[in-house]
């Protein structure tokens, strides 16, 4: 594939795919920690790169990083990045950020003698999106992390939650896990975030066990624009198979139908129309907040 020939960024600049690695010591082997950002390369720009460094900078702040390369560093990253690679459109970023290289094993950020480790790992993949047939998800028994866990307000690589409804998925046959917070309502999908249409207004979780998703936060000011009311709310398994509409929403698929919970299906009959009109309406802001490769 196109993929087998990138350029990596990692450390200091630029390596081939096969010379593109981490210390066996870095701090992301030895206890994922590390933070990250899946960003998107549409042929108009990169989407909304403020937007994803501030939440890079909250989540290594909430770590205690101790040193985080500034916006322009990271930047110029990405833009060598794109350049060497030829990246123009159809591309996802995967940025990380790791605490860096410690000096033995083990997880005491005190041990580590140089760092942060950025990594721009860009890659062709256009947005995997199948509005036709939707996605199919069923609730998973594993919870998402409460703020007295581990915040899923950081976008930290500790993933395994996540892994773990996905495998919950993948032996089920179905697309996605939907995760539940520690109460009982949902809090998302395993790498996206969730909303219902009921009565031609829409709702999402609060943000007390989600990631506050990018697209999340663009989806409800969409509404806002196309006043269509849009809530944050406890929501529980039993309203979301029961609304007139539920999509997913992510940087990788953009706007997603839910077409199945637990093997009831999702009837859009009276909810398409709102789901349509809000993806019409994002696909109005990606020309207006991509920035060119060239004016990063
Ligand atoms: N939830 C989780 C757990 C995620 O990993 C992601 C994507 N990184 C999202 C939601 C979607 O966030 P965004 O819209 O910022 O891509």
């Amino acid at each position: 594939s196109r993929n087998e020939d990138i350029h990596i960024w990692v450390g200091d600049g630029l390596y081939p795919r096969g010379e593109a690695k981490v210390s066996v010591f870095d701090s992301s082997v030895q206890g994922g920690d590390a933070v990250w950002e899946g960003i998107r390369v549409y042929e108009e720009g990169i989407f909304s790169p403020d937007r994803h460094l501030d939440r890079l900078y909250h989540s290594a702040k909430a770590l205690a990083f101790d040193v985080i390369p500034d916006r322009s560093y990271i930047k110029k990253a990405i833009y060598e990045t794109l350049t060497a690679n030829k990246m123009y459109s159809d591309v996802h970023i995967r940025l990380t950020l790791t605490r860096g290289e410690k000096i033995t094993s083990g997880m005491d950020p005190r041990v580590n003698q140089s760092g942060p480790c950025l990594i721009v790992l860009a890659e062709w993949k256009p947005p995997v999106y199948d509005n036709k047939s939707g996605i199919r998800v069923i609730s998973t028994s594993v919870q998402r992390n409460s703020p007295r866990h581990l915040d899923s307000k950081i976008h930290h690589n500790n993933l395994l939650n996540n892994i773990l409804a996905k495998i919950q998925a993948n032996v089920a046959g179905v697309d996605a896990g939907l995760m539940l917070d520690t109460e009982g309502f949902v809090a998302e999908l395993n790498g996206t975030n969730v909303f219902t249409i009921r009565d031609n207004e829409v709702f999402t979780p609060h943000a007390h066990a989600c990631l506050p998703g990018i697209t999340r936060g663009l989806v409800m000011e969409c509404c806002r624009d196309l006043q269509i009311p849009c809530t944050e709310k406890n929501l529980s398994l039993t309203e979301f198979y029961t609304a007139d509409g539920v999509f997913a929403t992510g940087t990788m698929g953009e706007l997603t139908p839910v077409t199945e919970i637990d093997g009831r299906e999702v009837d859009f009959d009276r909810g398409w129309d709102i789901f349509e009109d809000i993806q019409g309406q994002f696909r109005t802001l990606i020309p207006k907040y991509c920035i060119p490769v060239k004016e990063l």
